[in-house]
């Protein structure tokens, strides 16, 4: 039984129906574990409009089941609050290959972090008009 949840669902924790409450009770007891839990769900967007994939931060397309209902896959912490979805061929990755890819993205954002740490120390030089100007007209 998927949830619809309205509105930002960020950090939104599961609610509602009993199912929920039961699947909460469980991952509070593995709460030490800090496991990741990815699930297929209905999709609780409108259409069936691409989403940004919180692993690898491609786009996460939602997949047609049959009928009108699309499928996104969700990702959870161990208390039930949603991090975001995933894209199909990072969970296709498996649990392993999700890592590698995770350590990867975190490198990659490091060092873009850094080289915008540096841009913002700096001084900024704007192009003078001549040399805009000049540069248009060549
Ligand atoms: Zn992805």
């Amino acid at each position: 039984m998927p949830l619809i949840l309205a509105g930002s669902h960020r950090g939104m924790v599961w609610g509602g129906n009993g199912l929920a409450s039961v699947r909460m009770l469980v991952s509070d007891e593995h709460r030490l574990r800090l496991s990741v839990r990815i699930v297929w769900e209905r999709s609780i967007y409108g259409g069936n409009g691409r989403v940004p994939c919180i692993i690898c931060g491609g786009w996460a397309n939602p997949v047609q089941k049959q009928g009108h209902q699309v499928l996104l896959a969700v990702v959870y912490n161990d208390r039930g609050q949603i991090y975001g979805e995933a894209c199909r061929s990072c969970v296709n990755l498996g649990a392993k290959g999700i890592k590698e890819c995770l350590q990867e993205r975190i490198a990659r954002l490091r060092n873009q972090l850094q080289d915008l740490q540096e841009l913002e120390r700096g001084e900024v030089q704007l192009p003078s008009l001549e040399q805009e100007l000049s540069a248009y007209l060549e």
